[in-house]
């Protein structure tokens, strides 16, 4: 059975892996096919590529988006992006250089905190997207705080004392940049919803009202239960399956390329339909009906 990973970070956000040294360590874990997700950057993937022909992975290009649904914010993948995208591209320079106005407010808050930290010393931890992990690492390198946890709970979290939102692009706005490049967009681990039953299939009907072509079923972080209603769920809504580890590297040392918390299995028939879907996308027709993935492929 061959296995594959549908999201991953590396150094060009912030995962601790460089795409190539991603792309070969999926190959030592006999994975088939992985997609480089990097948040807000398309950076990596030019070497991910290289490094795919060279170890025989099937390397997806990818992109991970922080998007705004009213109050609530989610991430959406876009996977089979073009080499030379254009408007995306765009879009996510100008979500970097909102995310360095946004990191130096977090700086100037610090600041305020007692905390003081050049900001050239987080810039030079990321090749691509900077953001709150990078001045978590700096955080915890000078002695601030004692764990990346606790730089999230004291400063940098939704609660923290120097917390500042994230600029994100709309759910719609989202879904058209990358529809415009001919990708497909997968709403990326659905459990953060925090919704089941009725409230979660109208949710994601209106996701794939605007847009959504696919629900990343297979995660870390799901319960076999999840993982069921989720595929049950995109069968219900005509939508695809995705799965992913979130791969981070040494940032999340816990989770396993390929493999999550080590039950994570994405089969490689996970990826042929979504590549169906989207050649039936770019050809305006409607996705074929998807048999056979309610239940999850392989062990749980
Ligand atoms: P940013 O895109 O700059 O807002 O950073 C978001 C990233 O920070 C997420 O992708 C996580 O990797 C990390 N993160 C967010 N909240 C926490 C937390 N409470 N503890 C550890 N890491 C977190
Ligand atoms: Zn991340
Ligand atoms: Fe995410
Ligand atoms: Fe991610």
């Amino acid at each position: 059975m061959a296995l594959i990973d549908l999201h991953t970070h590396s150094t060009a956000s912030d995962g601790t892996f460089a795409p190539g040294d991603l792309v070969a360590l999926a190959a030592q874990k006999n994975l088939a096919a992985v997609a480089l997700t990097d948040h807000d950057t398309l950076e990596g993937l030019a070497e991910a590529r290289t490094a795919g022909e060279r170890y025989g992975v099937d390397v997806v290009s990818g992109v991970e988006l922080s998007v705004a649904d009213g109050d609530r914010s989610v991430h959406l993948v876009g996977l089979f992006l073009p080499d030379a995208p254009g408007p995306l591209a765009e879009a996510l320079a100008y979500l970097r250089s909102r995310r360095h106005d946004r990191n130096r407010r977090i700086l100037d808050k610090l600041r305020e905190c007692g905390i003081p930290i050049e900001y050239d010393t987080v810039t030079a931890l990321a090749r691509g997207a900077v953001g709150r992990p990078h001045i978590a690492q700096v955080l915890v390198s000078m002695g601030a705080v004692t764990s990346f946890k606790e730089a999230f709970t004291r400063y940098l979290g939704t609660y923290g004392r120097a917390y500042v939102p994230k600029d994100k692009l709309t759910f719609g706005r989202a879904v058209e940049l990358i529809h415009g490049e001919g990708g497909l967009t997968v709403l990326a681990h659905p459990y953060i919803l925090g919704l089941a039953g009725p409230a979660l299939a109208e949710t994601a009907g209106r996701y794939r009202d605007l847009g959504l072509d696919a629900i990343e079923a297979f995660y870390p972080e799901h319960s076999q239960a999840q993982t069921l209603e989720y595929l049950a769920l995109a069968r219900k809504l005509g939508l695809g399956v995705s799965g992913g580890s979130d791969f981070h590297g040494d940032a999340k040392p816990e989770i396993e390329l390929g493999r999550g918390r080590g039950n994570l299995r994405v089969d490689i028939s996970v990826l042929d339909l979504l590549r169906a879907r989207q050649a039936k996308r770019q050809a305006g027709l409607a996705p074929d009906e998807e048999k056979g993935l309610d239940q999850p492929p392989g062990a749980m």
